[in-house]
């Protein structure tokens, strides 16, 4: 419910109501059941903005994993997402001008879906909507948490909305504030940083021929391509696309016109959905690997992006998200069951023991791949072109692939 007056004191604060806070509220919620909690939700950004500026809800698509399915089952918002969302079928992966390539189908993993795609507008959507509907959760939207403080008996925060300044005091501060943390910086929890010197454009394109719900993920020597399959509208062919560049080309390129930059897509493409018609607004993110040095402290949690933000080659930082939100659920929900506090070091430090296998394998899983696929290096190459083989040929190898993929994996 949306609230123009926070209260004094809640139990549960979140900073950012992006895709990772809206989540973690809804899934709460969901568990909770008449449990009673007091919680808040801080977004600094109107759902009604233009939706550039909302780094969750901007144009960007994302492949949500199986495992990411059953969450939103879960908290019965994928029935609102079902007609926008668009299955992967197969995911043919291979290196530009190179021989080797990789199709994983999901006959061949029998599962009804590698995958999932969804425009992330719509699922600000569903997500704003749940939260709108919501008669537990407080929403103060737009405000913007400026500064975050402990106290001896948990935080306090405060809020700039419109033209009031309020003071709040939590038990419990979840931030997911996404990876650019003003807040996270000023409680001084260190990231550690690693450049990748790439930037991935990204736009919406039109081809010729239906996708036939194939992901495509095209190794090139400035970096890996992937164009996802949207749901056609109009009877138009739509693909989601994620082209890493590096940064003075990908700052050159957003300066081109769409007659411009389409032969240069179709060269690194291919022909393999005929021509490209279309490509739509480009919008370009700079990519890192960030993680933070500390993921609680008493009375705090980070969680999604502030946490760790990945490189997008491997489709895992929304997915592992999800997987760390499920968790921070299920343990504070026990919390509250067995009457602890919520912002008690050991009850935040359970959560972390919970996913911090799932995150050190996906951090490195996602770096490993980037690394390999982003090189020209001839010891990369070669590598790369044996493993594409080795895994065309190996069913085994091509199974862990695709569960982790579908993050389904437990390695
Ligand atoms: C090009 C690209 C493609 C991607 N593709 C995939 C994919 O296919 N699969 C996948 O799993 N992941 C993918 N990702 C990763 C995914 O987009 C992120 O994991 C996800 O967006 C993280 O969401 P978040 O809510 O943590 O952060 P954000 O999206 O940054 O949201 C943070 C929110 O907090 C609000 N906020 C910030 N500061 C304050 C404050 N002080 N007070 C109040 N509110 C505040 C912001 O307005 C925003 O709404 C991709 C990423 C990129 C860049």
């Amino acid at each position: 419910m949306q609230i123009s007056e926070p209260d004094n004191f809640y139990d549960l604060v979140i900073v950012g109501g992006g895709i990772v806070g809206a989540s973690f509220c809804c899934a709460l919620e969901q568990e909770l059941g008449e449990t009673p909690l007091s919680i808040l939700v801080v977004e600094a950004i109107s759902p009604n903005t233009n939706s550039a500026r909302q780094s969750s809800f901007d144009a960007k698509s994302t492949a949500l994993s199986f495992g990411s399915r059953k969450f939103l089952e879960g908290i019965d918002l994928w029935q609102a997402l079902d007609d926008a969302v668009s299955a992967i079928h197969e995911i043919q992966v291979s290196d530009r001008g190179r021989l080797g390539s990789v199709k994983i189908n999901r006959d061949e993993q029998d599962v009804e879906a590698l995958g999932y795609v969804v425009e992330n507008k719509r699922l600000g959507q569903v997500l704003n909507a749940r939260l709108n509907e919501s008669k537990k959760i407080n929403l103060l939207c737009p405000a913007l948490v400026s500064c975050v403080k402990a106290t001896e008996k948990g935080m306090q925060l405060d809020l700039n909305h419109g033209d009031t300044e309020t003071r709040v005091d939590a038990s419990l501060v979840v931030l997911a504030d996404g990876g650019k943390s003003p807040v996270c910086e000023q409680l001084g929890i260190a990231q550690s940083v690693e450049r990748y010197d790439q930037h991935a454009l990204i736009a919406n394109i039109v081809f010729e021929k239906p996708h036939q719900h194939v992901a495509f993920e095209r190794f090139t020597d400035t970096g890996p391509l992937a164009v996802l399959p949207l749901e056609s509208i109009d009877g138009k062919n739509r693909g989601s696309l994620v082209w890493t560049l590096s940064v003075e080309q990908a700052a050159q390129y957003r300066e081109l016109n769409e007659e411009e930059l389409l032969p240069l897509l179709q060269e690194r493409f291919g022909y393999k959905l005929g021509k490209i018609l279309e490509i739509g607004e480009t919008f370009v993110y700079p990519l890192s690997l960030c993680i933070a040095k500390e993921q609680v402290r008493p009375s705090l949690a980070l969680l999604g992006n502030v946490a760790h933000t990945l490189h997008p080659v491997a489709g895992q930082g929304l997915n592992l998200a999800l997987r760390d939100t499920r968790a921070l659920v299920d343990v504070l929900v026990n919390a509250k069951q067995q009457g602890l506090g919520l912002g008690e070091m050991n009850v935040l430090l359970e959560y972390v023991a919970c996913q911090e296998a799932d995150q050190a394998t996906t951090t490195q899983f996602t770096h490993n791949i980037t690394k390999l696929f982003s090189s020209n290096n001839e010891a990369k190459v070669w590598l790369r072109k044996f493993g594409l083989v080795a895994i065309e040929l190996l069913p085994t190898l091509r199974r862990g692939l695709a569960e982790r993929a579908m993050g389904l994996s437990k390695s």
